[in-house]
């Protein structure tokens, strides 16, 4: 069993619709969106929910208002400013304090400051992650709650569950659609994988946040292609990406033409290798073949 991820410097080059023809390609495959804060590959494939799970990913501060004698230590001290005191609505002359949980970092000062042990740190929940099974195999997949944090550690959940269908049910491959840009969910999408492709698209910011990419995979050693997407918006920097891939020892697998094909099969919830058989096809299909002899 092999696992490909799929990532780019940024969002939107198309990685998402990419990963969705590789998986109608794999055949034996298990899908991973760990695109956690914008999960997105569920619309194309959508999948057959069959296992639903909360995720806690952090404690905020709760105060028990019986327990508190209103001395206001922990508002003094919470520098995230998720303290605030009001009027009790009982005495007006009793000040009464409450935690923002939204603003609340779970830092934990007021938990250990208090002189009443009046609060206490709770776990919350900070999104959903699920099982489900598409017309091209199980699919692993997560939703972060809004404002939530901690995307890196649902990341790790969604892979682990991946790979964990992938032994039981011997599929040859884990094909994850990875979190964008250079951070922690990133870093935990790629971590001990078999091949990354990046895909960027012809401009300066993209071939920029191409260099940012690459240099975490090499941080990782982590084999890795380039796949340069609507290549042909913008020639010259496309020849600028070759060249710059070929002198750090990156191959370009593949170079995807634009097609409006691309939106038609979005609109039509479908992967691009399925919507139709043009040359864009062609080429994902090409692509596809240059990463199986990769991970082989
Ligand atoms: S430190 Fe404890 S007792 Fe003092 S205001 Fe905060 S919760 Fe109440
Ligand atoms: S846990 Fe930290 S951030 Fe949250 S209310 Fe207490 S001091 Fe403020």
């Amino acid at each position: 069993m092999k696992e490909l991820v799929v990532i780019s410097g940024k969002g939107g080059t198309g990685k998402t619709s990419l990963v969705a023809s590789f998986a109608a390609l794999a055949k034996r495959a298990v899908l991973a969106d760990c695109d956690v804060d914008a999960a997105d590959l569920y619309l194309i494939l959508k999948p057959h929910i069959q296992q639903r799970e909360a995720f806690y990913g952090g404690k905020v501060a709760v105060i028990q208002p019986d327990q508190c004698t209103g001395c206001g230590l922990c508002m003094e001290k919470c520098r995230f400013g998720a303290i605030t005191e009001h009027e009790s609505p009982s005495d007006e002359n009793q000040l009464v304090y409450s935690v923002d949980p939204i603003a609340c970092e779970g830092c934990g000062v007021c938990y250990y400051i208090c002189p009443e042990d009046a609060i206490s740190l709770v776990e919350t929940k900070a999104g959903e992650w699920f099982i489900s099974e598409t017309r091209y195999g199980p699919m692993v997949y997560a939703k972060l709650g809004i404002a939530a944090e901690n995307s890196g550690k649902l990341v790790t959940v969604v892979r682990t569950n991946a790979r964990r269908i992938a032994n039981e049910q011997e599929l040859d491959f884990i094909i994850v659609d990875g979190s964008p840009g250079t951070g922690c969910p990133v870093i935990s999408s790629i971590t001990g994988a078999d091949l990354v492709l990046v895909v960027t698209e012809p401009t300066m910011s993209g071939h920029h946040d191409l260099t940012r990419v690459v240099d975490l995979t090499t941080h990782f050693k982590i084999p890795t292609l380039v796949c340069v997407n609507k290549w042909d918006i913008n020639p010259s920097v496309c020849l600028a990406i070759q060249d710059w891939s070929e002198q750090h020892g990156v191959e370009v697998a593949g170079r995807i033409r634009y097609d409006n094909t691309v939106t038609k099969a979005q609109i039509a919830g479908k992967s691009i290798v399925e919507f139709g058989n043009g040359r864009i096809s062609s080429e994902i299909k090409t692509l596809w073949r240059r990463i199986e002899e990769k991970l082989r």
